[in-house]
């Protein structure tokens, strides 16, 4: 078996140079301005060590991965009953896109597209104020990531409420069919800040363990959230969690994964590490570019593909 430290950095070494990195996300004015020649990587293992390379410690935008974290917390708010409203299907459709909702009466596939996550955020409205629930997501992020400086980026929040018709449009249908129970401009409210939060390779590697390690940060430490829910988490990422590219990335790189269009993507291979890449070029469906490529390279060398071999 090759050594993990070996494989990252020549990953990092190679993706440096590449030419063709995909395009950033231009239709979030802030996200357009990121400089696109940049790629972090870093690895927690279940021992306790920490890889990185590249620019590893860069905060970006962590964008749809936040809706790893509510979905977590909207399950450990109201439990089993938040699959009435949100189902658990890839939809085999572009992460914004609408088409679906008509004939499924306002139920969005699943929680990682983007009707999913508002449906999410409005779960965790039950019973509190947007800030609250932005302020339980925080506080959630920092406590996994053991990293307090975590903030959120204001500005990234703004760009996209400026611009997120589209996000607005889902959630008004949402809501004409009873789905969204509180004011939409509150569930939305709470997702463009999620979005907005910033956070580098080496803070999401760490905020990933908990679904890595069946619930807990550390393989031997405290639980976290239940195993099950850990376990069910993983399996959404697998099939969902990189919108109409989940097949794909399930074929190449064999990992439960989240992308998001800021160019993040936090992977598990369950039981052996928790891993972040981030290079802000995107492919057509909204997914890193290098950063799916450095975990196939990765996943391969390291025989991780939770499907063996
Ligand atoms: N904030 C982005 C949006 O709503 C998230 C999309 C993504 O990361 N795929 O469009």
């Amino acid at each position: 078996m090759p050594k993990l430290n070996d494989v990252v950095a020549e990953i990092a070494a190679d993706l440096a140079k590449a030419t063709e990195r995909g395009a950033v996300a231009t239709y979030i004015p802030m996200l357009a301005e990121v400089p696109i020649n940049q790629f972090g990587m870093a690895v927690v293992t279940a021992d306790g060590e920490t890889i990185l390379a590249g620019d590893a410690d860069t905060v970006f935008s962590i964008q749809s991965i936040s809706k790893v974290f509510t979905l977590t917390l909207a399950l450990g708010q109201i439990g089993d009953a938040l699959w009435t409203r949100v189902g658990k299907e890839p939809s085999g459709n572009a992460f914004n896109s609408i088409v679906q909702l008509e004939y499924e009466h306002g139920i969005p596939r699943n929680p990682f597209i983007n009707a999913g996550a508002i449906v999410v955020a409005d779960a965790m409205l039950s019973g509190h104020q947007p800030r609250e629930a932005l302020g339980a997501i925080l506080r959630f992020v920092r406590f996994v990531a053991a990293d307090e400086s975590i903030t959120i980026d204001e500005a990234v929040a703004r760009s996209e409420k400026e611009t997120g018709f589209r996000n607005t449009a889902l959630a008004n249908y949402m809501r004409s069919f009873g789905v969204l129970r509180h004011p939409v401009d509150h569930a939305l409210g709470v997702y463009f800040h999620q979005c907005a939060i910033a956070m580098s390779c080496r803070h999401l590697a760490r905020a990933g363990r908990y679904l890595a390690f069946s619930g807990r940060l550390t393989p031997e430490g405290p639980s976290v959230v239940a195993s099950e829910r850990a376990r069910r988490i993983a399996a959404l990422m697998l099939t969902c969690g990189h919108y109409d590219g989940s097949g794909d990335f399930a074929f190449r790189v064999g990992l439960p994964g989240k992308s998001g269009v800021g160019g993040g993507i936090l992977a598990i291979a369950p039981g052996k590490a928790s891993i972040a890449v981030w290079s802000p070029g995107l492919d057509p469906h909204g997914n890193s570019l290098l950063g799916s490529i450095a975990l196939e390279r990765l996943a391969k060398a390291m025989r991780w593909s939770v499907f063996a071999g």
